[in-house]
């Protein structure tokens, strides 16, 4: 903590608002993981470019120890933040890692790969989210990619106010994230707020943005953000940002990018444009070809 560089706060000069609360819905997926779907599918269009968002919170084994056996992917992007735990993964492409406290792995499914995601721990707890970021029409095919980042590679500071800030993509404060992309310029900070803090972020007009407390509570303007909930920013033209406060100590996601305003295909674990190119996903997975 002592060796973080600090930064001066940026003037955000009016704050969006809170256009909507939302409470996640209870689901399991994979092998009969236990997790809290936050950002679901209805939600797609209004915070194009994102798809989905999973909160994953557990003390109990039962709930996560089958993990996310074998299973597909095309045209879009998955990020699992990792808050505690551990978790291995190895895909179609050759890619393995795991993913453990504080980590980001950062996959590009594009054409398509095939991947396992699976605990490697027994007991404890297991914390985290997994973000999709879709991806443009034109980008859909490209080859797979993967990125693993551990805590200590994440770019991370602090600012005047004594809120800590880790950059998972985007800029924040002139410090650049783990990883940028041009189509959808994916802002994903993990913020801390000390007792009795502000942090201000400038926002692109016309970007869709959300936050997700995940401790405590925050305020937005005269919006109280309990835990566990996510709050839609509204996309106010005459606001330059978001200003978040914290009464008491909390710990919230501030995920914004630029829409991409394709049309949404979506058929389980393949995100495409067209209802034809989900049927010629499900080909090419029957038929072996995502491997
Ligand atoms: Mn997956």
């Amino acid at each position: 903590m002592t060796n973080l560089q600090v930064r001066t706060s940026e003037p955000v000069r009016k704050s969006r608002s809170v256009e909507r609360l939302v409470v996640g819905r209870p689901t399991s997926d994979g092998a009969g993981v236990k997790l809290t779907r936050v950002l679901t599918q209805p939600l797609q269009r209004r915070l194009d470019p994102f798809l989905m968002l999973d909160a994953f919170a557990s003390d109990n084994p039962d709930d996560y120890i089958g993990g996310f056996p074998d299973h597909p992917h095309r045209g879009f992007e998955t990020v699992t933040y990792m808050i505690a735990g551990r978790m291995q993964h190895r895909d179609s492409a050759g890619h393995e890692g795991l993913l453990e406290n504080g980590g980001v792995q950062w996959m590009t499914a594009g054409c398509g790969v095939i991947h396992s995601e699976i605990p490697q721990q027994e007991a404890g707890v297991m914390e985290g989210f997994q973000l999709w970021l879709n991806l443009p029409a034109r980008d859909k095919m490209s080859e797979p990619w993967y990125r693993d980042f551990t805590a200590a590679e994440l770019p991370r500071f602090v600012t005047d106010g004594g809120v800590d800030v880790t950059v998972i993509a985007g800029t924040s404060h002139g410090v650049a994230g783990a990883v940028t992309r041009e189509a959808t310029a994916p802002l994903y900070l993990d913020l801390h707020l000390p007792t009795g803090t502000r942090f201000a972020q400038p926002l692109p007009v016309g970007h869709n943005a959300f936050v997700y407390v995940y401790r405590g509570e925050v305020r937005i303007g005269d919006e109280t953000l309990p835990t566990n909930r996510m709050a839609i920013l509204a996309n106010e033209g005459a606001a330059d940002g978001v200003v978040i406060e914290a009464a008491g100590e909390a710990k919230v996601l501030l995920i914004a990018g630029q829409p991409l305003n394709e049309a949404i295909a979506q058929y389980g674990p393949f995100v495409m444009n067209t209802d034809q190119e989900i049927y010629q996903a499900l080909n090419d997975f029957r038929d072996g070809r995502l491997a």
